[in-house]
């Protein structure tokens, strides 16, 4: 129950084992064009928007957005909300890019006044936003900001690795412009993909650069290659994580196929991860528990950003881990020995037995601290709210 690599649903692990197909495979070729297809729907994105999915992990999808867009000396602006904002600052940073940051302290989210005042005084050619900040818990009003960039005629990227699948977002309107994120999240695969959806100005941008990007994450590489598997024909580039692509079908139809609160397929999944992090959020209250993200309109729903108690420290995820289940520690370089991280996204969201587990270790594990922890009375407040779907 980490927030990356979750664990994934029995029929995405039996597509991923087996024989490795190869890249020309008639029944690779079927996988890989339907899973650009549903991604095309899981993005909520319009046709004329262009899906990759590329062996690599979410950062290999980062790299590729950036070193697709800006041209050496071009402003781009960053959302600065933690551990992975600053990374797309320092990939940014290696095109060259002119980069300006409006921030928020660990923690908080960056207000959207303050985002549209920074969209004025920069003009930035894009605005780059971390959708779900892993490091902290915080999110951003993504599909916001990208309406505030649109009005300034700027692009919007949105690292959605810990948000895709979960968060509500939609293309649909061309405000968004690339919405990217690695398999092992929400998406619910096992690591090793990139994906990312791009959209036609976007793509256009890559057109108009002064200097070629890398080899391997060149969209004018890619997009023949992607174009060809959505024909169904054969095609190759660099070779395909096939076995990960195989279960990405499964995966994505997984997603598309859900049915949750009287909505189906994304709204059906975005509504779960919703409901699950409030489920969640009623056995952190019976513990005590404060989230290091204090403003619950700023909280991301794939996991839970927890303080540790008062006398208790990092030692707190080992003595969980003790009792069956892994959580993660902090990971924001300035604030990280204060709290942990437990992960609720993808199939975990499915699985009520699984997310009982996950409350009954952190309580017991809190016992084992010397802390107080009502551990019957947090798992019925999970199961109060999980039952009220
Ligand atoms: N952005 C966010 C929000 C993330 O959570 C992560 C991974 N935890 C990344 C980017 C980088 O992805 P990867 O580790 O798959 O390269």
């Amino acid at each position: 129950m980490i927030p990356g690599p979750i664990e994934v649903s029995p029929e995405v692990r039996a597509a991923h084992d087996g024989p490795p197909p190869g890249h020309l495979a008639p029944s690779l070729v079927e996988a890989y064009g339907r899973s650009l297809e549903q991604m095309r729907a899981v993005w909520r994105a319009p046709a004329s928007a262009q899906p990759f999915m590329v062996a690599g992990s979410g950062t290999l999808a980062m790299d590729m957005a950036a070193a697709n867009l800006v041209s050496p000396g071009e402003r781009v602006l960053v959302v600065g909300t933690g551990y992975f904002s600053d990374r797309m600052v320092e990939i940014l940073r290696r095109y060259e890019a002119e980069v300006a940051m409006v921030e928020a302290p660990p923690g908080e989210a960056v207000p959207l006044p303050e985002v549209q005042a920074a969209i004025r005084r920069t003009t930035p050619k894009a605005v780059f936003v971390t959708h779900v900040d892993t490091s902290t818990g915080v999110r951003m009003n993504a599909q916001a900001v990208a309406g505030l960039a649109h009005e300034a005629g700027a692009m919007t990227v949105v690292d959605g690795v810990c948000a895709t699948a979960a968060e509500p977002l939609s293309m649909m309107d061309g405000e968004v412009d690339i919405y990217l994120t690695g398999s092992q999240k929400a998406i619910g695969l096992p690591a090793g993909l990139a994906m990312l959806v791009v959209s036609e100005r976007a793509m256009a941008a890559r057109d108009t650069l002064r200097r070629p990007p890398p080899y391997y994450l060149d969209y004018h590489q890619w997009r023949p290659i992607m174009r060809a598997y959505e024909a169904r024909d054969k095609a190759y580039f660099a070779t395909p994580a096939t076995n990960l692509v195989q279960a990405a079908t499964v995966g994505l139809a997984q997603i598309l196929a859900d049915d949750f609160a009287g909505k189906t397929g994304i709204e059906a999944r975005t509504a779960r991860h919703a409901h699950v992090a409030c489920a969640m959020e009623g056995a952190w209250r019976a513990y005590g528990l404060e989230h290091l993200c204090a403003s619950p309109d700023d909280r991301g729903v794939t996991l839970s950003a927890l303080k540790y108690p008062t006398g208790v420290g990092p030692d707190l995820v080992a003595k969980i881990g003790a009792h069956g289940v892994a959580v993660a520690g902090g990971l924001h370089p300035s604030c990280k020995a204060e709290y942990f991280r437990v992960g609720h996204m993808g199939w975990a969201t499915t699985q009520p037995g699984l997310l009982e587990k996950t409350v009954e270790a952190v309580g017991r594990g809190l016992r084992d601290s010397g802390v107080e922890a009502d551990v019957e009375g947090a798992k019925a407040a999970l199961l109060e709210t999980w039952s009220h779907a």
